[in-house]
C-alpha cells in the first residue's frame, strides 16, 4: 500500500512540498484540495507535482462504496480502503447540524458480547488520514463547499476501539480540529471507549478538550466481565478514577453509554447500583436499546421497559437520556453493515 497524504498536518505537507522542490504556497493549494475531499489527481497543482505525489501516495485512500438511507434520513456508508478492506460510517442529521460516526479500526479485538464489529477480530488499525478521509468523503458527497461543510460534529463510535489505536486517533483529532483544515472544534467531537484506563489518562494529558464517553453497560465488575472481556483487565472503580482525572484536566463532563439488554442490565437493582456508582459525579448516562445483532443472540428491551429504567435513574437524581435509535432499519449498529457485506462477498 502507498502512503497516505491525508495523514499529514498542514505543516508536514508544507515540508514535503519544499522537499520535493516546490514553492511553499503549493502546499496551501494541495491542502485546500485534500480538505475538499479531492483525489490527488484532481487537485489543481502542476501536473509534475501531482505525478510525483501519486507515485508515493494513494490517490484516493477512502472511497464510498455504498450508501444506505434510512426512513429517518440517517445515512449509512460502506467505505473501501486502498488495500480492499471495508469499514463503515453513519451520518445522523440533527437540527443543529450533521454528526458523523467514524471508524478507527478495521474490525476490533475487544470482543464485546453484543457487538458486530468484533465478530471477525481486529484486521488492522486505520491511519489518521483514513479516519479523516471518511469525513472528507461525506462532506464532498453533500456538496463539499469549504464555507458550508456538512459534517459539524464527529463521534468516534464506529468500528474499532479508538484508544487501542491511540497514536493515529490522537493525530486524527489534531488534524480534524486544525484551524486551517476542516476545523471541527474538539467540543464537537466525542470519543467512545470500552475503558482502556491507562489511555484515558494519556488522553486527558493531550490538551484536547473532546468529550469522553465510556461504554459501561453493566453495574458490577462481574456483570461487565460477562458482557465485555476488557473488564477482566480494568475494574469499574479504576475507570471512574480515570474519568475524574479526565474531568480535572479538561473540565469536560463525561458520558456513560449503557445499552439495554433484556434480562442482563435493566432491572431495579441495576438502576440502584448505577445511581450509587455515579451519583454526584459530573456525568451523564446515555441509554440506548440494544440493536440486536443476529449472530449475538442477545435481546433488546421494549420501549416501555427502557423508559421505565430511565425513570428509575432520573428519580435517583442521575442525569440521563434515552437516545433515539437512529437508522436501525439500515443496520445502524456498530459493524453490522460490514459483516453483512463480508458474508455476501
Ligand atoms: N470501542 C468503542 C467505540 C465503538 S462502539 C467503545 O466500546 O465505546 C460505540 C458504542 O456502541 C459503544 O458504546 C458500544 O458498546 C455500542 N454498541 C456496539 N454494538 C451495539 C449494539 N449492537 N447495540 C447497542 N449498542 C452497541
Amino acid at each position: 500500500m502507498k502512503k497516505i497524504l491525508q495523514d499529514l498536518s498542514f505543516e508536514e505537507l508544507e515540508n514535503l512540498t519544499v522537499r520535493l522542490g516546490e514553492k511553499k504556497f503549493r502546499a496551501k493549494q494541495l491542502y485546500g484540495g485534500l480538505m475538499l475531499g479531492k483525489r490527488i489527481s484532481a487537485i489543481n497543482v502542476s501536473s509534475s507535482l501531482r505525478e510525483r505525489l501519486s507515485e508515493e501516495y494513494e490517490d484516493e485512500p477512502v472511497k464510498i462504496l455504498k450508501t444506505l438511507t434510512s426512513s429517518d434520513g440517517t445515512e449509512k456508508y460502506l467505505f473501501s480502503l486502498a488495500d480492499g478492506n471495508v469499514i463503515e460510517g453513519v451520518l445522523m442529521k440533527y437540527k443543529y447540524g450533521y454528526t458523523q460516526c467514524v471508524s478507527t479500526q478495521v474490525g476490533c479485538r475487544m470482543g464485546c458480547k453484543f457487538c458486530a464489529s468484533t465478530l471477525g477480530g481486529l484486521v488492522r488499525n486505520l491511519s489518521a488520514g483514513e479516519i479523516l478521509s471518511q469525513i472528507l468523503c461525506v462532506n464532498a458527497l453533500h456538496g463539499g463547499a469549504a464555507d458550508k461543510r456538512a459534517v459539524t460534529n464527529v463521534v468516534l463510535m464506529g468500528s474499532g476501539e479508538p484508544l487501542d489505536n491511540y497514536e493515529n486517533t490522537v493525530k486524527f483529532l489534531r488534524n480534524v480540529s486544525a484551524e486551517g483544515g476542516i476545523n471541527i472544534s474538539p467540543r464537537n467531537i466525542s470519543l467512545s471507549t470500552c475503558g482502556l484506563v491507562p489511555k484515558i489518562y494519556s488522553l486527558a494529558d493531550e490538551g484536547l478538550p473532546i468529550n469522553l464517553t465510556i461504554s459501561l453497560h453493566q453495574t458490577t465488575d462481574a456483570g461487565r466481565e460477562r458482557t465485555m472481556p476488557v473488564a477482566k483487565k480494568y475494574k469499574i472503580e479504576e475507570i471512574l478514577k480515570a474519568c475524574d482525572y479526565y474531568f480535572k484536566k479538561t473540565g469536560r463532563r463525561y458520558i456513560f453509554e449503557y445499552s439495554l439488554i433484556a434480562g442482563e442490565n435493566c432491572g431495579k437493582e441495576h438502576a440502584e447500583q448505577l445511581a450509587s456508582l455515579l451519583k454526584g459525579k459530573p456525568c451523564h448516562v446515555n441509554l440506548i436499546r440494544l440493536n440486536e445483532v443476529k449472530e449475538r443472540g442477545l435481546n433488546t428491551v421494549s420501549e416501555k421497559q427502557a423508559y421505565s429504567f430511565l425513570g428509575m435513574l432520573e428519580k435517583s437524581g442521575l442525569s440521563a437520556t434515552l437516545r433515539r435509535s437512529m437508522g436501525s432499519d439500515i443496520g445502524g449498529a456498530c459493524g453490522q453493515l460490514r459483516v453483512s457485506y463480508l458474508s455476501e462477498n
